[in-house]
């Protein structure tokens, strides 16, 4: 029977007020709270089903491939670049997995509804041994929304300083705000060992905040939803959240850990002393320093001020070496991207050839070692060298080339340019 047309009813289901609970109005239209609560049910199972498909879709990187993209780029760390292409190809592995047992039931109990841990990374080296950029080359080669922060940054909450969901924010704009895409992506935490606590005497300066940032970050690392800011800053009641889940985010936290070598060395005690015990070579100092930091333990990550927890969410961890004159060589040359291809390609769009000799390449290395910020200081050192050449070329289209050489890195000489005419000058 028809309704009389002044009655207000849902207009999807028909029923009166009377017959619902809620009845919502919208600019003429009513719907009911049951047919908002079907609503809902239909778009949870259609997005859900939606994320299924995407994330299957998702092909899971071979380590092998990982391993191969990141030498494109990176110089040295072999065993850094296996750790976290096997612990990057898990992390896929494991997303599809869960994928297949919310699609598949019978898939789960084919493997006996075993759980796959995340497994986020901790990479200790030092400063410019390339760990920000392994963690850049693995999001590039992944294609996945990549971001970058600096724990020094980040304090708990209620406290001056960035909220541990900016993090998220960061990833979440790096992924044009789609949720999806940020929920797979890589976060990358620069300076993790500056949260440390730090109650063993290595510095009074600082106190107890870094376990609280620890706290912080432990959810956010272990897998959370987290109530992003859409604008960044502090959390203000009246905002709007995004809601991102960071169970599926790879989090890679990098530091020096300066002193970590000597806790190691505590901790082994006399076994340790070696050969380099005794020798004064230096060099066989140094390469026991390196072998000594690859025999971390978790331990010694707890007496440097990390809490037990914080540890147990970084379960991988994989040392960098301090980089050889050989390898900044290799840096200045080698790489997609390299540094002084970088420069060619500059003088090449002016009709010039640029041309960096061997004895040059080692003596760029060797300063950047003597500043003791690795990889970093080639690129302030390329800079300054080729300042006034890149100032000069331009202007003179004369110029055909030009040469560096030791003399010139070492401030003996100037760079040495040929002319079109023929006539060479210092
Ligand atoms: P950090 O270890 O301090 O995070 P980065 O990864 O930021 O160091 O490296 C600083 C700079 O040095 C970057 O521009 C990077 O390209 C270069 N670099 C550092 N290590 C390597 C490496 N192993 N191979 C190639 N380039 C490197």
């Amino acid at each position: 029977m028809a309704r009389p047309v002044n009655i207000t009813m849902c207009s999807f289901c028909g029923r009166t007020r009377a017959e619902v609970r809620k009845l919502i109005q919208g600019p003429n239209v009513y719907i009911c709270d049951a047919c908002v609560e079907l609503c809902k049910a239909t778009l949870e199972r259609e997005f859900a089903a939606e994320t299924a498909r995407t994330v299957t879709k998702f092909r899971v990187p071979k380590p092998a491939g990982i391993k191969a993209h990141l030498d494109e780029y990176c110089v040295g760390q072999d065993y850094a670049k296996k750790v976290l292409a096997v612990a990057v190809h898990n992390h896929y592995k494991r997303l599809l997995h869960q994928t297949k047992s919310t699609q598949e039931p019978d898939a789960k109990s084919k493997h006996k509804e075993v759980d796959i841990e995340k497994s986020n990374i901790l990479l200790i080296g030092p400063t410019g041994s390339g760990k920000t950029l392994l963690a850049r080359t693995l999001a590039k080669s992944l294609d996945v929304p990549f971001a970058i922060s600096d724990a020094t940054t980040l304090t708990e909450a209620g406290y001056v300083g960035e909220d541990v969901e900016n993090i998220i924010l960061r990833l979440l704009q790096n992924a044009d705000f789609d949720v999806e895409r940020a929920q797979r992506g890589i976060v990358y935490i620069d300076e993790i060992d500056k949260i440390a606590r730090r109650t063993e005497n290595i510095s009074i300066t600082r106190d107890v905040s870094g376990e609280g940032v620890q706290q912080a970050l432990l959810k956010i690392l272990e897998g959370t939803i987290c109530s992003v800011p859409p604008q960044g800053g502090r959390k203000h009641p009246q905002q709007e959240y995004i809601k991102v889940d960071t169970t599926n985010i790879l989090f890679i936290c990098g530091g020096a850990f300066v002193g970590i070598d000597n806790i190691i060395q505590r901790r082994l005690g006399s076994r340790i002393m070696g050969f380099a015990a005794s020798s004064q070579n230096i060099e066989d100092v140094l390469q026991e320093k390196k072998q000594l930091i690859h025999q971390i333990e978790p331990e010694d990550l707890l007496t440097f001020g990390f809490i037990p927890e914080f540890i147990g969410r970084l379960p991988i961890v994989t040392v960098l070496d301090e980089l050889t004159q050989e390898q900044l060589v290799s840096i200045l040359i080698e790489p997609k991207n390299a540094l002084t291809t970088q420069y060619i390609k500059l003088m090449e769009m002016e009709d010039v050839k640029l041309e960096f000799t061997l004895d040059a390449l080692n003596e760029l290395a060797a300063l950047a070692i003597k500043k003791g910020t690795g990889a970093r200081a080639l690129r302030g050192i390329l800079e300054k060298l080729m300042l006034d050449v890149m100032y000069e070329v331009p202007e003179n289209k004369n110029i055909n080339g030009i040469k560096i050489t030791s003399q010139v890195v070492s401030g003996e000489s100037k760079p040495i340019l040929s002319y079109k005419q023929g006539k060479a000058a210092a």
